[in-house]
């Protein structure tokens, strides 16, 4: 008989989002609007908190090209973003004509690299053109160098976009990830932190702004009473019925980050007697980490790829660290700044499962097989 399967990090509904789905069909607001759209926006807003405006999007994809056209990025421009990341935070780059220009991570956060970044920005400059923005990413919910960046940034002039996608409930200096960009966007995919079944958002400080991306986002109709359009809009607005699976997780959205939290304890104090295992940790105190995912780095690919077998066998899925953008052969010919540490990180790293469900008896499976596999 095969094993329950474990993941990775799977979906766990809090209780009140089939109310919430049912206000919204008593009501016949089953649409790309309606009281749970605002409602989960506000939810966000308060959440968020710094005063900032929130656009509920069918996707964090959609939120990244949606903050690309309002900085104003038009074919041909130059982007930077950071290489060791989900594809989905540069794909819109392309989606614009514009061109991806990737930038390595530093080995304290495992996000882009403050020497690196700058390198890139002078030598672009050099090259004939100032970057029209730079990605950013949270990635497994570790806060980037905020402050080192930002001030690269305003040095440059340029905006940053702040992909919080894995990073929602993640805070750096007391302040919550999603609020220090120019944008941020959010994912509600169904292996977030928490899901709106598939989802994202828009964050900005400017309310006009946020108008500006609902009015993208829902087609682009000119004030008529007719369908008029001057210009091209997108099908990008979140459903009501995802919105009240949000509003739902929005009230456990504490518990799960530090159910998560949790399991990287259990990590931690897993391999506390082991050195083969580095826990992946917040690296100084300013960093609060949601811990999307746990992940570990083990000391060379081969004892990764025993390891991730070894689970695979039990059911238990794990999965190497995210694959550097400037490695895929989709990104081959785009510019890359940095050294190696993307690239080495995704040859010895594992993300283990990480979800705010999982039983004790899903722990003592990953615990057993790890103490067989190092011998602890
Ligand atoms: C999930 C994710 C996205 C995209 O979000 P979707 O809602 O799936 O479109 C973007 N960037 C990162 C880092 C992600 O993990």
């Amino acid at each position: 008989m095969t094993k329950d399967k474990i993941w990775l990090s799977s979906p766990h509904m809090g209780g009140n989002e089939q109310r919430y789905i049912n206000e919204a069909f008593n009501a016949n607001w089953v649409a790309p609007l309606g009281p749970n759209v605002n409602g989960f926006e506000n939810d966000l807003e308060q959440y968020l908190g710094n005063k900032v405006q929130v656009a509920a999007l069918s996707s964090g994809t959609a939120a990244i090209h949606l903050a690309l056209i309002l900085l104003g990025v038009k074919m041909g421009d130059e982007v930077i973003c950071q290489s060791f990341t989900f594809s989905a935070s540069a794909n819109p780059i392309v989606y614009l004509g514009a061109n991806p220009i990737f930038v390595d991570s530093e080995i304290e956060t495992w996000n882009i690299c403050p020497i690196a970044l700058e390198s890139a920005i002078k030598d672009r400059i050099e090259n004939g053109q100032k970057p029209k923005a730079i990605i950013a990413v949270h990635l497994y919910g570790m806060p980037f160098k905020v402050k080192e960046i930002l001030e690269i940034g305003e040095r440059y002039q340029i905006p940053i976009i702040e992909d919080a996608a894995e990073a929602l409930g993640s805070k750096y200096d007391g302040s919550f990830c999603g609020t220090f960009g120019t944008f941020a966007i959010l994912s509600f995919n169904g292996n977030k932190i928490i899901t709106t079944s598939g989802g994202g958002a828009l964050v900005t400080n400017s309310k006009i702004d946020k108008e500006k991306a609902v009015f993208l986002a829902t087609q682009a109709r000119d004030d008529a009473p007719h369908y008029q359009h001057s210009e091209i809009g997108y099908n990008y607005r979140m459903s009501n019925i995802c919105a009240g699976i949000g509003r739902g997780q929005m009230e456990v959205l504490d518990v799960h980050v530090s159910k998560r939290r949790d399991m990287n304890q259990f990590y931690n104090d897993l391999f506390e007697n082991t050195d083969e295992v580095q826990v992946f940790k917040e690296p100084y105190s300013e960093y609060f980490s949601n811990y999307w995912l746990s992940t570990i780095v083990l000391k060379d690919y081969e004892t990764r790829e025993k390891l991730r077998l070894a689970l695979e066998k039990e059911n238990i899925e794990s999965r190497p660290l995210w694959k550097p953008m400037h490695l895929q052969p989709v990104f081959e010919a785009c510019p890359y700044y940095g050294g190696n540490v993307a690239e080495s990180l995704f040859k010895t790293g594992l993300c283990l499962p990480s979800g705010s469900n999982l039983s004790e008896n899903e722990k003592d499976r990953i615990k057993n097989i790890m103490l067989d596999f190092f011998e602890i």
